[in-house]
């Protein structure tokens, strides 16, 4: 199984499908030539019952440092609320050899590689969804998916290949999908537009994460 996850990273972080993708990261590794600059493979506990969907690595974060959901305000909610239900060892992601570790949570995201704008394309959701099905085919304890935001709420739907239709998005909504091995929960995601705007407030966030902690049986209702 852990062979299976490193030769997974591997080809990830190697991926170049996306033309648009590549020539964006090509671009970025040029202008900023600290930055990780390559697609960003998922981060966490290989025995995780949880994992945690995102939509995308954010240009200045995991982009810049290599591990998903690093250095940037989403990333500050979501370590820091893993971190109050005692999900993760320190209450922020700083880089890839921080020594972080997480407890029970797998974390990736829709699309591997930095999208201009923060809008990946349809076909980059679509060409890049495999890697999630084999992911979560290796991560064998998940019982319970938490989609962050509507793309990556219907990034899983389809990998089911569910219509999004079928089970609408809504904030800390719980799904059975049938004969999913997992439920499928939806939250707002902790991105500055939803934070700074009040669609997503910070009660909320946390009961988003402990709504999903307890359908993956990581904590008691
Ligand atoms: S978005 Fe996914 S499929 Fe597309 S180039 Fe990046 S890693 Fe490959």
């Amino acid at each position: 199984m852990t062979q299976t996850r490193f030769s997974l990273e591997e080809r990830i972080v190697s991926c170049e499908a996306c033309p648009r993708l590549r020539d964006f990261l090509e671009e970025c590794r040029e202008k900023h030539p600290t930055y990780w600059g390559r697609p960003v493979h998922g981060f966490g506990d290989p025995e995780a019952s949880l994992y945690i969907l995102g939509l995308a690595p954010g240009y200045h974060g995991a982009n810049r440092w290599g591990r998903v959901f690093t250095g940037d305000d989403s990333g500050r909610w979501l370590y820091g609320a893993l971190h109050e239900l005692g999900l993760a060892s320190a209450p922020r992601s700083e880089h890839r050899e921080d020594g972080l570790q997480l407890s029970g949570v797998w974390i990736g995201n829709a699309v591997r590689c930095v999208p201009p704008g923060n809008r990946p394309l349809g076909t980059e959701l679509d060409q890049c969804r495999p890697y999630l099905t084999e992911e979560l085919a290796a991560l064998r304890n998940v019982r319970a998916v938490l989609c962050l935001g509507h793309l990556s709420h219907q990034t899983y739907l389809k990998h089911r290949g569910h219509r999004p239709s079928e089970f609408p998005f809504s904030h800390t909504a719980v799904h059975e999908l049938p004969g999913a091995p997992h439920r499928l929960i939806a939250s707002y995601h902790p991105s500055r537009q939803n934070t700074n705007t009040g669609r997503l407030t910070r009660d909320m966030w946390i009961h988003a994460i402990r709504t999903a902690a307890e359908q993956a049986g990581l904590q008691s209702p």
